[in-house]
């Protein structure tokens, strides 16, 4: 069975993780920071913060950006649910944007028309995703934000590695020079695995800060910013209390352990080389499934040389081949064949259809009917392309 995707460890990772179990420190340690150091070295981001998921790092920026009941946050419809979840852990409302139907990305038009919907909520902040790995339009999206005096997250949990331009200018993801922060996961699916992290890179020493206590509780051990000075000095030497720390605002445990952290730090230096492979994987889908247009098309993808290439999505017209999605799905996976479907926009989940019942986005809804996630990782071999592309073209004809 050819997975739609996995991770790829080797012998390195598997001794990095193993020298942690040898030493003193299984979380709180040394590996942290290096971690940190390395993810900031790679994004080309003055700060970053790992933490327990994607998830959390996504909602420690909702409350890093102080968001709340009254809030909204505007959030592409075709996401994971993480990206809508994190605003509502915060209290806010999520106001869900239209896709583009063919890239399933926030654009510069579906985030006005978002804002221009009335409420819920008054909006306070974008999330912006850079689905399967492409990079949404920052510039454009930007100039909206700025213009309604938003800030803008990135939600880059697909992209790490891409890259995208401002003004004429190349940023690697993460980097985030106008935008807030962006938002890593490390999950085994995704380019770099962690097994469960996350992360948080910004340029704002400020937010870092406050992220970091957040991921700790909300605890403060820095004597300078003591609040409560008679609990928290010592009446005769003016000292602070050794045993001292402060909670101005509750906060979580999602620190990742030194375990962790040394597999992702192990891992973040292969990057070049998996996301060289996921490019050239996804150059021979290109060409391989070139015949199958129109009736199956990959996604667009505007610029290759930035992509993250986490997922390879194909747009299939199923009633134009005369069967269902499950039917294609079903028939490669007895090809043997697993495939994903990213996503059922969120708007459309239970939860949120109660919340807004009556919202419809069409953009969403057309792009969802067609993506189907191929198998992509960087442990594939070229020769799986070709079985896959086989099989498809078996099936859809
Ligand atoms: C994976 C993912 C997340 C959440 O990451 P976890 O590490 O699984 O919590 C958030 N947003 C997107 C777009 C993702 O793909």
């Amino acid at each position: 069975m050819i997975p739609y995707g996995r991770h790829h460890i080797e012998d390195d990772d598997i001794a990095a993780v193993v020298d942690v179990l040898r030493g003193p420190a299984l979380t709180g340690g040394p590996a942290v920071g290096r971690f940190e150091a390395a993810l900031a070295g790679a994004t080309g981001a003055p700060h970053a913060m790992v933490c327990a998921s994607g998830t959390a790092a996504l909602h420690l920026v909702a409350m890093g950006l102080d968001l709340g009941p009254g809030d909204a946050v505007v959030v592409p419809s075709v996401t994971f649910l993480a990206t809508a979840n994190a605003a509502r852990y915060a209290g806010a409302d999520v106001r869900f944007a239209d896709v583009d139907p063919d890239t399933g990305l926030l654009t510069p038009e579906t985030l006005e028309q978002a804002l221009a919907r009335p409420g819920p909520g008054r909006p306070r902040a974008v999330f912006a995703v850079h689905l399967n790995g492409q990079c949404a339009n920052m510039e454009g999206l930007l100039a909206v934000a700025d213009r309604h005096g938003l800030p803008v997250v990135e939600d880059a949990c697909h992209a790490l590695g891409g890259a995208y331009w401002l003004e004429g200018e190349r940023y690697p993801v993460g980097a985030a020079p106008r935008s807030v922060a962006a938002c890593f996961s490390f999950h085994p699916v995704k380019t770099v695995a962690m097994g469960e992290g996350g992360a948080v890179t910004t340029h704002d020493a400020a937010l870092a800060e406050r992220l970091r206590r957040l991921r700790t509780h909300g605890m403060e051990r820095d004597p300078r910013a003591f609040t409560e000075t008679v609990q928290a000095f010592d009446d005769l030497s003016g000292d602070a209390n050794p045993w001292y720390y402060e909670m101005a605002e509750p906060g979580f445990n999602y620190r990742a352990s030194d375990l962790h952290c040394a597999l992702g730090a192990s891992q973040l230096a292969k990057l070049d080389r998996f996301l060289d492979r996921r490019r050239a994987l996804a150059a021979l889908y290109d060409r391989a499934l070139e015949p199958l247009a129109p009736l199956a098309r990959p996604v667009p993808r505007r610029a290759t040389e930035d992509d993250g290439w986490h997922l390879y999505v194909v747009l299939i017209d199923f009633a134009a081949v005369g069967l269902t999605r499950a039917q294609v799905i079903t028939r490669l996976r007895d090809a043997g064949i697993g495939t994903q479907v990213h996503y059922l926009p969120v708007h459309r989940q239970p939860y949120y259809r109660a919340l807004y019942p009556d919202l419809t986005l069409p953009g969403a809804d057309a792009y969802y009917a067609r993506c189907l996630s191929l198998p992509l990782f960087p442990d594939m071999e070229d020769q799986a392309v070709a079985r896959v592309a086989d099989a498809l073209r078996e099936i859809l004809s």
